[in-house]
């Protein structure tokens, strides 16, 4: 059927729904399309956007909100931010807090058929710490680096691109199992891994990794809180004495941070600076090198099993 004729088909659907009953003022229709038509799905920042591409393969053009290098902690939306949700058909953000200025450019986008995607409904969100609070902002939203969860979050994202092109929900299921056995494989690896490691606390950057080590009955110490924010020369000295009290030998640095203060923490005690990254952007080296979320999670994992694995006098810590 070609997409005019598609349309007309709609426009008489419609019309028989509204004769029927006066009161069908909700109808719900999807959205069709020819085969030279993909859906427009936006994906606010990196791993969504990473999630969504590999669930939508090819029956879509998934662009990006938030841009690469960017931390989504710092974005502010922008009027090509509304712009662009003002035309796609999906729009996927992470949830649980991390966009807090969500509901503000979809009110200006004024896009009435835009279906919206929560990849955090129906997780367990965790409250940060209350000194970590900030700005009536209690929860924490780093569901992304917890292997498990990113699953659920994939699993929204699949309803979504079912809403807006029922006929390749069978394309869509296939790509999604697979993405979920690759997060198996990660999960499975970690879940091994902490049976025997030296120590259950490590000290990320920022309070990014909450989700993970309750999965996987850690600890972190960060240096600072969960929300865009730079540490205090209280909390460099605070995490300092964690170091030189548990003898932790490593000290996390983001790829898209200055390393200035783990740098300054790591010549202060016996720690070294690695890479903990809490995968809110992707550097322009990480771009070049063809890094993408799960090659990013599995950096993480080795490092942070680097960490929990050396510690003590014995490794000069
Ligand atoms: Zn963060």
């Amino acid at each position: 059927m070609s997409r005019v004729r598609r349309i007309y088909a709609i426009i008489a659907i419609v019309a028989v729904a509204l004769v029927g009953s006066t009161a069908a003022v909700n109808y719900y229709y999807p959205i069709f399309q020819s085969s030279s038509q993909k859906i427009k799905v936006l994906a606010t920042f990196y791993p969504v956007y990473d999630y969504t591409r590999n669930v939508a393969g090819d029956r879509a053009d998934v662009s990006l909100l938030v841009p690469m290098t960017v931390d989504v902690h710092d974005f502010e939306p922008t009027p090509s931010s509304i712009q662009s949700v003002s035309t796609a058909n999906v729009l996927v953000y992470s949830g649980a807090g991390l966009e807090p200025w969500i509901p503000q450019i979809v009110a200006a986008a004024n896009n009435p058929h835009l279906i919206q995607v929560d990849s955090s409904q129906g997780i367990d969100l965790i409250q940060v710490p209350p000194q970590f609070q900030k700005d009536n902002r209690a929860v924490d939203p780093h569901i992304w680096l917890d292997p498990v969860l990113a699953k659920k979050q994939v699993d929204n994202i699949v309803q979504g691109l079912n809403k807006a092109d029922p006929s390749d929900q069978a394309y869509f299921a296939a790509n999604a199992g697979a993405y979920r056995a690759k997060l198996d494989l990660v999960n499975s690896e970690m879940v091994n891994a902490t049976v025997t490691v030296a120590t259950h606390e490590f000290v990320p950057f920022h309070v990014a990794f909450g989700y993970f080590a309750k999965e996987y009955g850690l600890n972190q110490t960060a240096v600072f809180g969960p929300f865009e924010d730079s540490p205090s020369a209280q909390d460099i000295q605070n995490i300092e004495t964690v170091i030189n009290h548990d003898h932790l030998c490593y000290v996390g640095f983001e790829s898209l941070e200055n390393t200035s203060v783990p740098d300054q923490i790591a010549a202060a005690t016996h720690a070294r600076p690695i890479l903990m990254d809490p995968i809110e952007g992707l550097s322009i080296h990480d771009q070049a090198v063809g890094k993408t979320y799960l090659i990013k999670l599995q950096d993480d994992i080795n490092n942070i099993l680097i960490a929990l694995n050396h510690v003590g006098p014995e490794f000069g810590c």
